[in-house]
Formats: structure tokens, C-alpha cells, sequence
């Protein structure tokens, strides 16, 4: 039995359906992100586990018990926001102290934990100081520790990078699955950031207008999108109607569209030739460059498919030369 279970769940604001009938189950120790665009549910979802909402129908399992109607400070759950939230009349120290004292831990023992959890996230140093004093990350980070230092049975996570900068956000991916694992704690985590759920996550719950559109591991996800919005979503992939590639590539492909990854898609100046490939031929309509990967643009009768290729050095290739694309046939979606 999955640790966490939602069982035909669904949740209304007034006329809205927020969220559709979601089944959904979460292993143990697992760390599992909630994907989707805004408003698509994701909060919503984690505040009905969270006891900080109310669920329209359905039921909510935690540990095999049925915790729809428990209060939310009777379930054990630990939750840090995207905003900051930390008392700003109270030290750091405090801040994580704060749930300890709550529940009545001993003196002793709550300045032990504190300090302990404070090492655990890279904080040691400012256990007297004020949020006030203290950068956004390391703000978050003093949150993570408050929500952790109580050993929730399961930790939730909206969002907890989004106001963070880009640099120190990559490390703070990296430093709470670090934690994460390290405490072998359930934590459910939310971003509409395709890279952060791939970096993060055990599996991936993609979500879309209140339904789980694709759930599986990163490379599911990646590498095999099984719907249209999945393939929009995740990945860079060219998405072509099938009788605009068939026709490109002289074959016959049997479905509505192809969705292509641009890392799959070969460029060479000399025609190949290879069952096992779709061959094209085009021409470079325009290239980015993204540092360590140069994507091309190329131009195939009427159809364009972007191509990877990875940035060496030397001249780009330049608008308008002509290029063979091969493309492995089992690695295009067809959706
Ligand atoms: P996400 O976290 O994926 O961005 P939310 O769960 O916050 O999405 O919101 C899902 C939908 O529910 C949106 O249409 C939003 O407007 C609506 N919603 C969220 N919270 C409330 C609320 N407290 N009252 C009314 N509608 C809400
Ligand atoms: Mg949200």
C-alpha cells in the first residue's frame, strides 16, 4: 500500500472543479513532485493533504489511516511555502524552535535538535540572528529546518524556489533532496518548473486542469510523453502533424502527430541512409545558442524541426545551408 493515497478525490470552489476525481499514491520515503501550470491544482491538492483545506468528496489516506476528517495540526505534516514566512520578531534559532516548543519538547532537548537540524541545512552560524539578516535562500532554508525539526510524518513543499535566483535555486535543488534523502522523509514537492521536478524527483505527477495527465520517473515523462499536453509541457519537443512529417519524410507514419526531441534529430551535410532513421533534408532557418548546446531551426518543406546539436566551439553552421536530418525512428512520439 502506497503511504499516501488520495482516493477519488475531487475539490470545488463554487462552480470551479479544482480537482478531478485524483487517484494517486505515494510511496514511503519517496520524494514526489507535482507538476503542472499555474492554477492547474497543485496547492489545492497539497492543502487538501495538508487538513488546510477541505475536500469536496473523496478520501485522503496517510499510513493506511483515513485522515479525511482529521484537523490539519493532528497529521503530521510539515509544510514550507513559497513565501518566506518566518517570524521576523524571533531569531533563527527560535524560528525552528518555535514547533518543538508547542508540543512541550524539554528545554534541553529542543536546543539539541535545533542545532542539530541548523548543521543539517548549513545554518549553524546564524542561530542568533534575525530572517531580516538573512538571504532569501537562506531564508528558505531556515523554513525547511522549522518544518523538519518536528519529524513530520511527511513534508510538503509549494513552490519553496520560485522568488529564489536562478544560481542559488539550482542549489538548493540539490540541497534539499540532499536532506530529503538524508532524512528519508515522504515530501511531496510543487513546481510548474519541468527542470526543477526532473532534478528533484523519485516520480513525477504531471497535473493538468485538476487531472493527473502522466505520472512516472523523469525519463518517462522525458523521453515518452504520452499525450499532447505532456509532450507541450515537458521537454523541447517539435510537435508536427504526422501527414505534414510523412509527407517531409516520404514514409508513412500512422497517428495524428509526431512529437520530435531536438536531441535526437542528427544534422550531417552528406545524405544518409538507415531503415531504422526518418531522413529529411532542410535547411538552417535560424540557431540559438544556449552555452553548452547550439539549436537549430531547420526547415523541411513546410514543416520546421529544431535540432540539437552540443556547442564545441568553432563557426555555427549559417542560415540558409542546406543539412540532412536522420532521426532514430523509436525515438519519435507519436501521439
Ligand atoms: P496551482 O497551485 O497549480 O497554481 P491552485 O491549486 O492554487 O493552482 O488553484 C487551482 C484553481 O483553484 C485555480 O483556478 C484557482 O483560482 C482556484 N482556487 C485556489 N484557491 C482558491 C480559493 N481559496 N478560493 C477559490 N478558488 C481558489
Ligand atoms: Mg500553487
Amino acid at each position: 500500500m502506497p503511504y499516501i493515497r488520495f482516493e477519488n478525490l475531487n475539490k470545488y470552489y463554487g462552480k470551479n472543479h479544482v480537482l478531478k476525481d485524483i487517484n494517486l499514491g505515494i510511496e514511503k520515503g519517496q520524494l514526489v513532485t507535482l507538476l503542472g501550470p499555474s492554477g492547474c491544482g497543485k496547492s489545492t491538492l497539497l492543502r487538501c493533504l495538508a487538513g488546510l483545506e477541505l475536500v469536496s468528496s473523496g478520501k485522503v489516506y496517510l499510513d493506511d489511516n483515513d485522515i479525511t476528517e482529521v484537523s490539519a495540526r493532528d497529521r503530521g505534516i510539515g509544510m514550507v511555502f513559497q513565501q518566506y514566512s518566518l517570524f521576523p520578531n524571533l531569531t533563527v534559532g527560535q524560528n525552528v524552535a518555535f514547533g518543538l516548543k508547542m508540543k512541550k519538547v524539554q528545554k534541553p532537548l529542543i536546543d539539541n535538535k535545533v542545532r542539530d537540524i541548523l548543521g543539517l541545512v548549513g545554518l549553524s552560524e546564524k542561530i542568533d540572528q534575525y530572517p531580516a539578516q538573512l538571504s532569501g535562500g537562506q531564508q528558505q532554508r531556515v523554513a525547511l529546518a522549522r518544518a523538519i525539526v518536528t519529524e513530520p510524518k511527511v513534508l510538503l513543499l509549494d513552490e519553496p524556489l520560485s522568488a529564489i535566483d536562478a544560481l542559488l535555486r539550482r542549489n538548493l535543488r540539490i540541497e534539499i533532496r540532499r536532506i530529503q534523502k538524508e532524512l528519508g522523509i515522504t515530501t511531496i514537492f510543487v513546481t510548474h518548473d519541468q527542470d526543477e521536478a526532473m532534478v528533484m524527483s523519485d516520480m513525477i505527477h504531471l497535473l493538468s486542469a485538476g487531472y493527473v495527465e502522466q505520472s512516472g520517473t523523469a525519463i518517462d515523462l522525458y523521453a515518452r510523453p504520452r499525450t499532447l499536453f505532456a509532450a507541450t509541457f515537458i521537454g523541447n519537443y517539435t510537435i508536427l502533424p504526422a501527414a505534414d512529417f510523412s509527407k517531409a519524410t516520404a514514409e508513412t507514419v500512422d497517428c495524428q502527430n509526431v512529437a520530435i526531441r531536438p536531441e535526437i534529430v542528427h544534422m550531417d551535410r552528406q545524405p544518409a541512409e538507415d531503415p531504422d532513421q526518418y531522413h529529411l533534408q532542410g535547411s538552417i532557418l535560424s540557431s540559438f545558442c544556449h552555452g553548452n548546446i547550439m539549436r537549430y531551426s531547420v526547415k523541411s518543406g513546410s514543416i520546421l524541426i529544431n535540432a540539437d546539436q552540443i556547442y564545441e566551439g568553432g563557426e555555427p553552421l549559417q542560415e540558409g545551408e542546406q543539412v540532412f536530418l536522420s532521426i532514430k525512428k523509436d525515438a519519435v512520439v507519436e501521439l
